[in-house]
């Protein structure tokens, strides 16, 4: 088993971070919804200004071209009544019809061009007419307005002297001299002309005309006209600015020399403001949509990511935790291992890694079903936690195999603690969907300290020591020595010399442990338990080579051989029963029953003198040749006997439907009398049970007086073990028989408990 190139998962707590959304999704995206929507409004703002100071300038420039317009027209309008033959003649008369000069030239430019005032001036700039707002005056209102007019009627004579035709402007038929003034403190378009002949009949000197002035109030009737024509708002005049409220647009207005005659105001047409105005209810309502559809994208994008993160976490505790019991799976572990390695690399504490497997598990599955091998699997996780302390670590790393991280281990004796408080708490039946089961585990476990060794190798060793402990009979803890390495070459070494111990004799015996009655202490049979000596490694256990025999199909041979060796040997016996083990492999074949009854006949042995010693997974195995088998012998007669129960697989509440004459009751309970009340009372329950059912009892391995005591007290029936007698040869077992210990009780034989062991050891096979 290598995790070489196991990626080391190094997953980090993948819950939904609220403080990374916040911090790096809504943060960024109202900063630019707030960016883009203030753009948006600067924008407007900034259309609408430029709009606006488009618009104002536009305004300005009309109202220039008004004001320049409407001057122009002055002259023109003057000229009508100026360049007119009958103008000049009437002007040379003596005395002058002011009345015919009032009707040409002064009412009548007032009512149709809204000329506010006229005056004629003769040759030496004497006022001789005057009319003001259409009505005539005398020439001598002309004082009030002199000072304003003369110095323009001064220019248009300097003019008139030179008599250059370039002075007349084009689309005018005579020069004149237009400007701004204030008169009678209102700014005005005082605009002076000659009065000349419009056929050329008259000639006049050069200066010496008659000049006609014409006066324009530009803050009467003037300002309606623009306001009407050009679509000023409230147009006004004002001589000083500071009057002029803030909202209006203001036009100065100069006079020839420059000099301000004040201002011009009026409301401006702002169109960027209106727009502006119109278009920011709809922007604002946009952007709050547009607010109201990011905070629903974002509303929905934080419930997707605290789903992706809940989704992510439960992937996360996935990847690293076992499905079916919850424990740390094989990924979490090997990170465990690891981390427990570092530990111990830096001084704190060795790290011990025990692997668990349970006993023959498949035969739960088989029998059972695998829904109640899942129950098992998880009744077994929960225990070994309970067992453990928190800072341990009990994973699932196979199917029915467990591994326990120990870390800041001081002493070797602590994991031994822990192996025999799951050995103790495995020989606790589980109740699974009623039915009380057997099952044993087997632990191997190996340590590493500062100086290693790694994880690989840490690992292989405890699977190794696994592996022992499975090979030296289950339900043991083995911890892992260096020359278990050679384990494996060891067991195919040990195939191929039982290959040759089968051919060639010599080396195998079966061997004859004595079984009384627990009653009386009568001797009522015998076990055949099989023995290997190797010429070279002396005895060899059963428990070793038999496990090789299942796999490699040498127990066929074996199993026929040790068989036809018991019945010749039984057979020479009066009256005793001799009980042989029988592995389930060797039950598959169809014709077993039939052989089996072929050597009886011919060993003249009858049926009901065999016991057949079974595992109980080998009773209830799936129907088939199997179960024919068994049927076929127990109609023969021959009897059933459940061999090792209560370890491995063991099914109590079975025990009724089972069709089986006898129960041998494991030697690890009988063991355990009178240092475990909880075991005593499982063998009590064994017993009772049993006698209910009408089986008989037989309890393996009992090896003291206090144990026979007690279990005589239980009341089981016959008794096998070193405080009566090891396993014999042929020799003396027909020597045991001859001597016709029968009667006389069980009396202790073998004293020497070591030896005894060590022979109990080579028990037979199963
Ligand atoms: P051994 O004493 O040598 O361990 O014999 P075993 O029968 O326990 O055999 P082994 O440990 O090699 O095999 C374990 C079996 O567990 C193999 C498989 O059928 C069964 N198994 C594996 N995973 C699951 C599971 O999730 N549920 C159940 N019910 N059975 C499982
Ligand atoms: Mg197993």
């Amino acid at each position: 088993m290598s995790f070489g190139s196991q990626p080391t998962r190094n997953v980090g707590p993948s819950e939904f971070n609220k403080r990374a959304f916040l911090l790096w999704r809504v943060l960024p995206t109202i900063l630019i919804a707030l960016a883009v929507s203030g753009a948006a409004f600067l924008l407007l703002e900034w259309s609408a200004r430029e709009a606006d100071r488009l618009s104002l300038e536009r305004q300005r420039r009309l109202f220039s071209l008004a004001v320049m317009d409407m001057t122009e027209n002055i002259a023109h309008q003057q000229e009508s009544v100026t360049v007119w033959d009958d103008s000049v003649l009437h002007l040379q008369e003596e005395p002058r019809d002011q009345e015919w000069l009032d009707a040409n030239m002064g009412s009548w430019l007032y009512s149709y061009f809204g000329i506010d005032a006229s005056y004629l001036l003769d040759p030496d700039d004497r006022a001789i007419f005057a009319s003001e707002q259409g009505r005539l005056l005398t020439p001598e209102v002309f004082a009030g307005v002199a000072a304003a007019v003369l110095p323009r009627v001064d220019r248009l004579r300097a003019v008139l002297r030179r008599d250059d035709p370039a002075d007349v402007p084009d689309r005018m038929d005579s020069a004149g001299v237009t400007d701004l003034a204030m008169v009678r403190g209102h700014p005005a378009i005082v605009s002076a002309k000659p009065v000349v002949s419009d056929t050329g009949d008259i000639v006049q000197t050069p200066g010496e005309q008659y000049v006609h002035v014409a006066v324009r109030y530009l803050d009467g009737s003037f300002l309606a006209e623009v306001q009407e024509r050009y679509l000023f708002n409230d147009l006004q005049f004002d001589a000083d600015v500071a009057n002029a409220p803030g909202a209006l647009q203001l036009y100065p207005l100069f006079d020839g020399s420059d000099a301000t005659l004040g201002y011009f105001t009026w409301r401006p047409v702002l169109p960027g403001a209106g727009v502006s105005r119109r278009i920011l209810p709809a922007l604002a309502v946009l952007c709050m949509l547009a607010f109201a559809g990011l905070g629903l994208f974002l509303w929905l994008l934080w419930r997707r990511s605290v789903a992706l993160g809940a989704t992510e976490a439960r992937m996360h505790y996935m990847a690293l935790h076992d499905a079916l019991t919850g424990l740390p799976n094989r990924a979490m572990f090997v990170e465990r291992v690891e981390s427990a390695l570092t530990r111990s690399a830096a001084g704190r504490g060795g790290t011990a890694l025990l692997y668990i497997d349970l006993d023959h598990f498949k035969q739960v599955n088989d029998t059972l079903g695998h829904p109640a091998g899942d129950q098992l699997i998880q009744e077994a996780g929960r225990r070994l936690q309970g067992l453990t302390r928190d800072t341990d670590t009990v994973a699932r790393v196979g199917g029915d195999e467990f591994a326990i991280v120990m870390t800041g281990v001081t002493e070797q004796a602590h994991v031994e603690r822990l192996c025999d408080r799951i050995g103790d708490s495995a020989r606790i039946p589980f109740d699974i969907e009623g039915n009380q089961i057997f099952m044993g585990m087997s632990i191997g476990y190996a340590m590493a300290g500062a100086d290693g060794p790694g994880l690989n190798e840490l690992v292989r060793r405890a699977d190794v020591a696994l592996y022992r402990a499975k090979s030296l009979g289950r339900s043991r803890h083995v911890v892992y020595e260096k020359d278990m390495d050679a384990l494996l070459q060891e067991r195919r070494r040990t195939e191929a010399d039982l290959r040759i111990a089968l051919r060639e004799g010599g080396q195998l015996q079966v061997c004859y442990q004595p079984i009384y009655a627990a009653r009386n202490g009568a001797l009522t049979g015998f076990e055949a338990l099989l023995r290997w000596q190797h010429p070279e490694l002396g005895p060899i256990s059963p428990e070793v080579f038999i496990p090789i025999a299942e796999e490699t199909g040498l127990i066929e041979p074996l199993g026929a051989w040790v068989m036809r060796e018991a019945c010749t040997a039984a057979g020479g016996w009066p009256d005793l029963v001799i009980s042989v083990n029988v592995s389930a492999i060797e039950l598959r074949d169809p014709d077993y029953a039939g052989r089996l009854a072929d050597l009886l006949r011919e060993t003249g042995l009858a049926p009901e003198r065999l016991e057949l010693e079974l595992t109980e997974s080998t009773m209830i195995e799936a129907p088939g040749a199997h179960m024919q088998n068994l049927r076929s012998l127990r109609g023969m007669g021959v009897r059933l006997v459940i061999d090792d129960f209560g370890t491995g697989f063991s099914c109590l509440g079975r025990l009724q439907s089972l069709e089986v004459d006898r129960i041998k009751i494991d030697r690890s309970f009988i063991h355990a009398l009178g240092r475990s009340s909880s075991d005593e009372a499982i063998v009590r329950a064994i017993i009772d049970l049993a006698h209910a059912t009408i089986l008989e009892t037989t309890a393996e391995g009992v090896e003291t007086e206090e144990q026979r005591a007690r279990i005589r007290a239980l009341g089981c029936d016959s008794l096998q073990g070193f405080l009566f007698s090891e396993a014999l040869s042929h020799r003396d077992a027909d020597a045991l028989v001859a001597a016709g210990t029968r009667g006389a009780g069980p009396e202790p034989g073998a004293t020497d408990s070591r030896a005894a062991r060590e022979a109990d050891n080579l028990a037979g096979p199963g």
